[in-house]
């Protein structure tokens, strides 16, 4: 509802429904949506400052997610959990192996490392969540005929919209050359009206 009256600048060149592992993709809009880079930061002093990234769907505004960064990460975090795991469960089996070590205290070394495993696996399990919608889209998506992906585009709420944006440029890079990308500005930046 509205809005449907706007020139709509559809862009044919760029199909946000065809799945591509190395675009940022929202899982509850199934679609690589533009979005909105912005960053945060956490922690006063120079020295713990941490950035965080967010790319915020512009359909939903959640964060959005990158199959291909995201999956060493997902095995990475999952292999950790696990491994925290079984050393916990190891070294409460087997206290004399660290006697006489640097580590007193075995009890508070078996929490730490379950509470480090528990963390990782927070954000792990997070990641295979996602991951496991991406999967499922992106090969229920590879099933389809190239029309099909066409009407999937032109028929899903978030359309993509030329935009005189650094994060127009940036989501576009993700499926074409920056000369692509050039040609596009040339084809819908100048003109205003068709
Ligand atoms: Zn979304």
């Amino acid at each position: 509802m509205g809005g449907r009256s706007q020139a709509m600048k559809h862009i044919p060149e760029i199909n946000h429904c065809l799945p591509n592992a190395k675009a940022y993709w929202c899982s509850k809009c199934k679609a690589h949506n533009p979005y909105t880079y912005s960053t945060s930061e956490t922690g006063d002093s120079h020295r713990d400052k941490i950035v965080l990234q967010k790319f915020g769907c512009s359909g939903c505004h959640g964060h959005m997610f990158h199959p291909a960064e995201t999956t060493p990460w997902m095995y990475g975090l999952v292999a950790f959990t696990f491994l925290m795991i079984i050393l916990s469960f190891y070294i409460s089996d087997n206290p004399h192996v660290l006697s006489g070590g640097e580590f007193g205290d075995t009890d508070g070394l078996i929490y730490c490392m379950l509470g480090l495993g528990t963390f990782s696996g927070l954000i792990g399990g997070m990641m295979v969540f996602h991951m496991r919608k991406w999967v499922g889209w992106s090969w229920a998506q590879r099933l389809k005929s190239a029309a099909q992906l066409e009407e999937d585009s032109l028929n899903h709420p978030v359309q993509s919209q030329y935009e005189e944006s650094e994060d127009f440029v940036l989501w576009a890079k993700q499926f074409l050359s920056p000369d692509e990308v050039n040609a596009l500005k040339e084809k819908y930046g100048t003109q205003q009206e068709d």
